[in-house]
């Protein structure tokens, strides 16, 4: 796999449930990251349909429809892009949004791609709009439009491409302009998943990883990793190394507990930050409706931050609504912070 990119760096590293990918989770992932679609686990309807595509594709000797993948960080788009390379036995490039700063700059890997080579395209609402459309035509007829030349007498030269496929990675989906999302034959979003699948993931990553750990252990961070493999195989690392200092090495329920509750990690998965941001809801704004800004504000954290990383596990786990006025706490947040519900709540829930 060519790689244009390293995985841009979380901004608080010290975050242990924050989905985005830290330096050394790309050691780990590499070992434990799925290559095919029977490892890559749960996301049961995103699978099939995925699955159908790529059997069709491979009949017709095509290359894949381009393929968009929305959903918060840490839940399995890098992987599923390079399944479906795998899958396809095609080669993979990536690339980010953010990197791409110049039309040069995608052109340059557009032009560079093979016959049904995929190309992985992460943050790819970050696009400047300049050079998003260079993907146009691109994605529609396999063409670059090149500049020659310069002032009066440039002229436009098309250019055309190998037949490709674009797997379009993003935490926003609301961000990808309409004629971009457009001229994506398949989207799909990934959702948090479910206990039982991050149970199978867990054991799948002890195994390989040669961890030792129980079923109780393995329940603990399956119920505390905010629903997302990454922070799965993350809060397993830290466990493991707990279990080797403090313990004998297996990972007990005991152990993961412990080592949780020394990570600042509680009963649903939510850290410090998560705590901070619910209690100024609750205290400082009255549960709210307060706007994000405010609310950035008061945390001194960012707005995209808190967007992306805190606040969609907290809307499944439902402590917190977004409404058109503003972000609410609700009557369960009220209840798990152990604050008493006002008489008169702006929303029932
Ligand atoms: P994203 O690109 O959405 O931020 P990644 O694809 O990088 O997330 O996934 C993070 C890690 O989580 C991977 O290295 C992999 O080990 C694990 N993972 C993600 N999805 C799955 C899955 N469906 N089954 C097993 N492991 C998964």
């Amino acid at each position: 796999m060519t790689n244009f990119t390293a995985k841009k760096a979380q901004t608080r590293p010290e975050r242990i449930i924050s989905g985005a990918a830290w330096d050394d989770d790309a050691r780990l992932d590499a070992s434990v990251r799925p290559k095919t679609l029977d490892e890559y686990i749960g996301q049961k309807r995103v699978k099939e349909n995925i699955a159908i595509a790529i059997e069709a594709a491979r009949t017709r000797g095509e290359a894949l429809d381009h393929v968009l993948l929305y959903g918060p960080p840490g839940l399995g788009k890098t992987t599923l892009a390079q399944i479906i390379a795998n899958e396809l036995s095609v080669p993979i490039k990536t690339s980010a949004g953010p990197l791409l700063e110049r039309k040069g700059d995608l052109t340059a890997i557009l032009t560079s791609l093979d016959k049904k080579e995929v190309f992985f395209l992460d943050e790819i609402h970050r696009l400047q709009a300049a050079v998003e459309e260079v993907l146009y035509p691109a994605m529609e007829d396999f063409r670059v439009d090149l500049v020659i030349g310069q002032g009066p007498g440039a002229r436009i030269h098309p250019f055309h491409l190998n037949q490709f496929t674009l797997v379009g990675a993003t935490t926003r989906a609301g961000l990808i302009t309409a004629p971009l999302r457009s001229r994506f034959g398949i989207v799909h979003r990934l959702d948090f998943y479910e206990p039982e699948d991050l149970l199978v993931i867990l054991h799948r990553s002890a195994k390989i990883l040669n961890i030792p750990m129980e079923e109780g252990g393995a329940e603990e961070i399956a119920r505390r990793c905010r629903g997302t493999p990454r922070i799965a195989n993350r809060l397993l690392r830290r466990a493991r190394d707990f279990a080797e200092v403090r313990a004998d090495g297996l990972i007990t329920r005991e152990v993961a507990q412990e080592s949780l509750r020394m990570l600042g990690v509680d009963e649903h998965g939510l850290d410090e930050v998560d705590r901070n941001l619910m209690l100024a809801l609750l205290d400082k704004y009255a549960g709210g409706p307060v706007g994000l800004g405010t609310l950035a504000a008061a945390l001194s954290e960012e707005e995209d931050a808190i967007e992306e990383m805190y606040e969609p596990y907290l809307m499944q786990i439902g402590m917190l609504d977004r409404t058109p006025r503003g972000r609410v706490a609700t009557a369960r947040a009220y209840q798990y912070f152990g604050r008493e519900l006002p008489k008169r709540q702006p929303r029932l829930f």
